[in-house]
């Protein structure tokens, strides 16, 4: 559902840019809104959430889908926890559609998807556990690394219910944009891989907007 925001950019208390192949890490308060930013189009941002306030709270693909009884995400979603708890909603969407059955790419289902020999590329799996690593006032350990969501990135379902990797729907400037109902840790990989099709084989980088 293409939903457009009402808030300027200008108005923006945190504006920043992550080139693709890098994490981005921040902490979002109860009642801010986070907008991330398709600059180029097609890219894809692999994004986990945790509770600022407890962080084995933690983002669920699961309950999520079962909850709003359908697997796309877009505005109107709301995010729910493992615990069941509603964590963030999308408050404004225009691509229309985002995965979060996909998951992330890493090394070794790179080698699987596309050949043994792209192993050593970059993975958004890497930029999480350097997040973690980097990071470890936030108690995280790879363990913590789970269900994600695909902004931007699209994964149909098809008639006999199977995942297909599509084009992107996705486009230059095109956002999605989620208002945090508890204090909430944003992770995104901003994914650097070569091999998808989602993003035309063309890594790009996003932008992240915040609110008050
Ligand atoms: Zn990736």
């Amino acid at each position: 559902m293409i939903v457009e925001s009402q808030l300027a950019p200008e108005n923006a208390i945190v504006r920043d840019t992550v080139d693709a192949g890098d994490y981005y890490l921040k902490t979002i308060k109860k009642g801010q809104t986070v907008r991330i930013l398709d600059l180029e189009g097609n890219q894809a941002a692999d994004t986990l959430f945790y509770n600022a306030n407890d962080a084995s709270e933690r983002y669920s693909a699961i309950d999520t889908v079962r909850e709003q009884g359908n697997v796309y995400l877009t505005a109107g979603t709301v995010l729910m926890t493992n615990d069941c708890n509603p964590m963030l909603t999308i408050v404004a969407d225009t691509c229309g559609r985002h995965d979060t059955l996909g998951g992330a790419c890493a090394t070794e289902s790179n080698t699987v998807r596309y050949a043994l020999e792209k192993k050593c590329m970059h993975a958004c799996r890497d930029s999480w556990l350097l997040a973690v690593a980097e990071n470890e006032q936030l108690g995280l350990s790879k363990a913590d690394i789970t269900h994600n969501i695909n902004f931007f990135m699209n994964v149909p379902i098809t008639a006999d219910g199977k995942l297909s990797f599509a084009d992107g729907i996705s486009g230059a400037g095109k956002y999605v944009e989620l208002t945090a109902l508890m204090d909430t840790i944003i992770l995104i990989s901003n994914c650097p891989q070569l091999n998808n099709p989602c993003n035309a084989y063309n890594p790009t980088p996003i932008e992240v907007l915040i609110w008050n």
